[in-house]
C-alpha cells in the first residue's frame, strides 16, 4: 500500500461501526440442556437440539433472556415487550440444521448507546439493537498449510459451539471522530467489554472467541456531506486489530478512492501477521437469508415487572464507576486511563479501603508493583501482594519507619514470599535508624572525613550539605531518613 494512514485522513472523512458477537456464559446452551464448557471433548456437549435432528424441538433459556435484557438495560435500549425469533436460512456444515435461530426484525432491545473516552472526549455510541441467536460450531481443516479449508485433505466439524446463546450487539455509524477513529473503534469494544465482564454476563475472552468484532468501516472526501461505501471485515479477535484494522482499511479504501477506482460492498478478512485486510465474499442482502419467524418457539414477552427486576440487580457500571473514582480520588481523566491500563483500578481501590491514600496507593501500584508484574508477564492483580499489605507499607512509610528506598525493599520481600511487610521488616531489619545519637556518630564521622565540603556549607553554599548527607545515608546502609540526617548535620555545624 503507497497511501498512508495519515494522508488518507486528511483528506477522507472516516465513518466505523461495529456489530460484536458476544457468547453469554450461561450454564447451558440456548435451546436445550447442554453444557457449555470451554475446551471440552469434541462433541460431547451435543444432544438432538442442538445437532439439528428431525423431531427435536428447542425451549427457550431463560436465563439468557435475563442477561441479554440485562445488557440492553446497561446500553441504555428500550426492552421489548414481546418479540420473536425468526430463522436465517443458510448452508454451511457446522451448522446442523441449515438455518440459525436468531432476531431478525423484532429484536430484543434496541436504540441505546454507550459514552466512549476517546482522546480526552466523550463520543457517543449508538447501539442499534441487541439480539439473541445461537452460536454454530466449529470446523477443523486438517492437513492443508493454513489451516483453511482449500488445501486440507479433510475436516472435522465440533459441535459443542453449536447452540451456546450468542448476543449480537450492533452500533449505529459512527461519525466525526477523524484522525482517533481506529482509537475510538477500540475504545468502544474495550468499554463494551468492560460493561459486560461487570455484568458478569459473558467471559468476554477474544483469544477464546466468546468476544468476537466484526468492523464496519467507510470514507468520504472530507466536506463531501456524503457517507461512503462500507466493507465488514470479519472476526477481528483483539482490541489491538479493531484498531489496526480500521487503520489499515482507511488507508486502503483512500488508495482505491485515489485512484479513481470504487469501494466494493464486501466482507474482509483482518491478517495479523501483516496487519492488513484482504478480501472475502461480497456482502448478503438480508432477503438472501430468507427470514421467516421461528414456528416452533413462542414469542418472547418479558413483563414490565420482570425488567424492572432485572434493572434493580444491575451493579455499577464502569463509566459510573469512573465518574465517581476521579471525583473522589482527584484524579485528571489521563491519570484514570493509565490506572485502568495497568489492570490496577480494582487493586488501588482496594488500597485505599485498606486505609491508604489515593496518592500512595496510586504510587505504589503503578511504579514498582506495575514493573515487578510486567517483569513477570502477569497482572498486577496476580502479584503475591494483596492490597492491604501495601497499605500497611505505605502506613510505615507515612508513619517515618521506612523511607521510601526501604518500603521498595519491603514490598521486594513480600514478593518473594518473606511473609507480611512488619515480617520482612523484622527479619531484614529495614527500619529507619530513628534513634539520634547512632545518627550522629556517622554525621560525626562524615564532617570529619569531608573538611572541604564542610568550609563551602560554612562558606555560605548549602546545597554542598547533600554530600555529608549521602555519605551518612551510605553509612547507615539507607535506613536514614534523609531530611532528618540533613537537620541534624545543619545543627552540628551551626
Ligand atoms: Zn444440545
Amino acid at each position: 500500500m503507497t497511501v498512508t494512514y495519515e494522508s488518507a485522513i486528511g483528506r477522507y472523512e472516516p465513518v466505523f461501526g461495529l456489530e460484536t458477537h458476544v457468547e453469554l456464559g450461561t450454564r447451558t446452551k440456548m435451546f436445550c440442556g447442554c453444557g457449555t464448557t470451554f475446551g471440552a471433548e469434541p462433541n460431547s456437549q451435543t444432544c438432538p437440539v442442538c445437532l439439528g435432528l428431525p423431531g427435536s424441538l428447542p425451549v427457550v433459556n431463560r436465563r439468557a433472556i435475563e442477561y441479554t435484557i440485562k445488557i440492553g438495560l446497561a446500553l441504555n435500549c428500550s426492552i421489548a415487550s414481546w418479540c420473536r425469533f425468526a430463522r436465517k436460512n443458510y448452508f454451511y456444515p457446522d451448522m446442523p440444521k441449515n438455518f440459525q435461530i436468531s432476531q431478525y426484525d423484532e429484536p430484543l432491545c434496541v436504540d441505546g448507546y454507550l459514552d466512549v473516552a476517546v482522546g480526552g472526549k466523550t463520543v457517543r455510541v449508538g447501539i442499534e439493537r441487541v439480539h439473541l441467536e445461537e452460536d454454530t460450531g466449529k470446523s477443523l481443516h486438517v492437513g492443508g498449510a493454513t489451516g483453511r479449508i482449500q488445501g486440507a485433505e479433510y475436516s472435522l466439524v465440533d459441535y459443542n459451539r453449536a447452540g451456546i446463546p450468542l448476543v449480537e450487539i450492533v452500533t449505529k455509524p459512527v461519525p466525526g471522530t477523524g484522525f482517533l477513529a481506529p482509537e475510538g473503534a477500540k475504545a468502544y469494544v474495550t468499554e463494551l467489554r468492560d460493561v459486560l465482564r461487570t455484568l458478569g454476563v459473558s467471559d468476554v475472552r477474544m483469544e477464546e472467541g466468546s468476544l468476537r468484532c466484526d468492523v464496519n468501516t467507510s470514507i468520504s472526501p472530507r466536506g463531501s456531506g456524503s457517507w461512503g461505501t462500507r466493507t465488514e471485515t470479519k472476526n477481528v479477535n483483539s482490541l489491538r486489530s479493531v484498531e489496526r484494522s480500521v487503520r489499515s482499511e482507511i488507508a486502503r479504501q483512500a488508495e482505491v478512492l485515489d485512484g479513481g477506482g470504487r469501494v466494493i460492498q464486501e466482507t474482509r478478512h483482518f491478517h495479523e501477521d501483516t496487519g492488513v485486510t484482504t478480501s472475502g465474499r461480497s456482502k448478503e442482502e438480508a432477503q438472501d437469508y430468507r427470514y421467516f419467524p421461528e414456528p416452533d418457539l413462542v414469542p418472547v414477552a418479558p413483563d414490565e415487572e420482570w425488567v424492572k427486576a432485572i434493572a434493580a440487580t444491575l451493579p455499577e457500571l464502569p463509566s459510573a464507576r469512573r465518574a465517581r473514582l476521579i471525583e473522589s480520588w482527584s484524579l485528571s481523566e489521563l491519570e484514570f486511563e493509565a490506572l485502568r491500563n495497568a489492570g490496577a483500578l480494582d487493586v488501588v481501590e482496594a488500597t485505599i479501603a485498606a486505609g491508604a491514600s489515593p496518592a500512595d496507593a496510586r504510587k505504589w501500584w503503578l511504579s514498582e508493583l506495575a514493573r515487578r508484574a510486567n517483569d513477570m508477564g502477569i497482572e498486577v492483580s496476580e502479584l503475591p501482594i494483596t492490597p492491604a499489605e501495601v497499605a500497611r507499607v505505605a502506613e510505615l512509610v507515612a508513619a517515618g519507619t521506612l523511607n521510601d528506598r526501604l518500603a521498595r525493599q519491603v514490598i521486594e520481600g513480600v514478593l518473594d514470599e518473606e511473609g507480611t511487610p512488619d515480617e520482612v521488616v523484622a527479619a531484614r531489619g529495614l527500619a529507619v535508624v530513628s534513634d539520634d545519637s547512632a545518627l550522629l556518630t556517622a554525621i560525626d564521622e562524615a564532617i570529619a572525613a569531608n573538611p572541604d565540603v564542610v568550609a563551602r556549607i560554612r562558606s555560605g553554599r548549602v546545597q554542598a550539605v547533600g554530600v555529608l548527607v549521602g555519605a551518612v545515608m551510605k553509612a547507615t546502609g539507607g535506613k536514614a531518613d534523609a531530611a532528618r540526617v540533613r537537620q541534624l548535620i545543619m545543627d552540628r555545624l551551626s
